[in-house]
C-alpha cells in the first residue's frame, strides 16, 4: 500500500487538492485509516484537513453550536457549553471509543462516514443538527446521510462545520448497549428528549441506533407522545410501538429477535429513573 500525504493549510488549497482522482480526506483518521489498512479503500492521496485553521473553530450562538469540522472529541467534551447547552451529545460522544480515539475522532468524520451505530451521529439526528457544506449548502442531518457509509455529500465537497440548534429539553438519556463497557460498538443504542408543560409532555423525540441502516427517528411515536403523561401505561405502549418500528438485522453483534427485544426494553429506563414530567 503507497500513496502520498499532503496537510494543505487553507480551504482553497484543500479543494484543489480534493479534486485530484483518487484523492480521500482526513481528518482524525480513525475510521479512515482502518479502512485503509484492510484495503476497503486505496487512496492514491490522503488529502489531511487538519492544518486549515478556518474549520478548526467553535461558535457558541444563542440558539445554535457550531462545531467546525477538525474540532476533535476531545476539545467538544472540554468545551463547558456542550455540557450545559446540549448535555444528550456530550454524554453520547462521551462513549465513543477511548481517549485516543476521542482525541483524534471528529463528530464531522463521525457523520461522513455514516454508520449506523456512530454515537455522536444519534445526538444529532435528536437534535434536528444541520451539516454545513464547503459549496454553501446547509444539509438537515436525515436528508444527509442515506445508508450505511452513505452521503449526499458532493464529490470533491467537504464538510466545514456542524451546525446543532439549543432547545430547552427537560430530560435527555442516551444509552448504548455493547458486547463489553468500554470500546464498544453499539448492539443497540437509544436516545431520547423530553419538553415538558404542566405535567405532560410537549415534545418527544427518540432515536435508536445500530437497527436500520441509518439512525432512526421514530417519529410516529414522537407524535403520539405529545400530551400525554409520562406513566407505566405510556412507557408499556411506547415500548410495543418502538418493538413494530425497529428492523434490526442479525449480525456478529447480535440476533435481530435480541436486537428488537432490547430496543423495546430500554424505554422501560423511564420507570428505572423516575422520569417525570
Ligand atoms: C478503536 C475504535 C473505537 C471506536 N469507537 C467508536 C464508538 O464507540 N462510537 C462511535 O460512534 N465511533 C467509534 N469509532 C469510530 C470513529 O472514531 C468515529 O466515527 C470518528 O468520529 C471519525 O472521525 P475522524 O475524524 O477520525 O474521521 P476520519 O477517519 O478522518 O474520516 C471518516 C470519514 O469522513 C471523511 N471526512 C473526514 N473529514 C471530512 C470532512 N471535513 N469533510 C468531508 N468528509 C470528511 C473521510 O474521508 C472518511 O470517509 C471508533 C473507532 C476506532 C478505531
Amino acid at each position: 500500500m503507497s500513496f502520498t500525504f499532503v496537510a494543505p493549510d487553507t480551504e482553497k488549497e484543500l479543494k484543489a487538492q480534493l479534486s485530484e482522482a483518487g484523492s480521500f480526506l482526513m481528518t482524525g483518521g480513525t475510521d479512515l485509516l482502518v479502512k485503509v489498512r484492510i484495503g476497503k479503500i486505496k487512496p492514491q492521496k490522503i488529502v489531511s484537513t487538519l492544518k486549515v485553521p478556518t474549520l478548526h473553530f467553535l461558535e457558541n450562538k444563542v440558539d445554535e453550536l457550531v462545531v467546525g469540522a477538525t474540532i476533535s472529541y476531545s476539545e467538544l467534551l472540554d468545551f463547558k457549553p456542550l455540557k450545559k447547552d446540549l448535555p444528550i451529545l456530550y454524554d453520547a460522544i462521551f462513549t465513543v471509543g477511548s481517549p485516543q480515539i476521542r482525541n483524534r475522532g471528529t463528530l464531522t468524520g463521525n457523520v461522513v462516514n455514516a454508520s449506523p451505530a456512530g454515537d455522536g451521529l444519534l445526538a444529532l439526528y435528536l437534535l434536528n443538527a444541520t451539516v454545513e457544506v464547503s459549496d454553501g449548502s446547509v444539509i438537515p442531518i436525515e436528508k444527509f446521510v442515506i445508508g450505511p457509509g452513505k452521503t449526499i455529500l458532493p464529490e470533491r465537497e467537504y464538510v466545514r462545520a456542524i451546525h446543532i440548534p439549543k432547545y430547552n429539553w427537560n430530560v435527555h438519556y442516551f444509552e448504548k448497549v455493547g458486547q463489553r463497557n468500554s470500546m464498544t460498538i453499539s448492539v443497540a443504542s437509544v436516545g431520547w428528549l423530553i419538553r415538558c408543560r404542566n405535567g405532560a409532555i410537549e415534545k418527544f423525540r427518540i432515536a435508536y441506533g445500530s437497527v436500520a441502516p441509518t439512525v432512526l427517528r421514530l417519529k410516529e411515536i414522537e407524535r403520539f407522545a405529545e400530551g400525554k403523561t409520562i406513566d407505566e401505561n405510556f412507557v408499556h405502549t411506547v415500548s410495543e410501538m418502538v418493538k413494530k418500528s425497529v428492523k434490526p438485522i442479525d449480525d456478529v453483534r447480535g440476533s435481530a429477535k435480541y436486537r428488537k427485544t432490547l430496543c423495546a426494553n430500554l424505554v422501560y429506563r423511564m420507570i428505572e429513573r423516575r422520569t417525570k414530567c
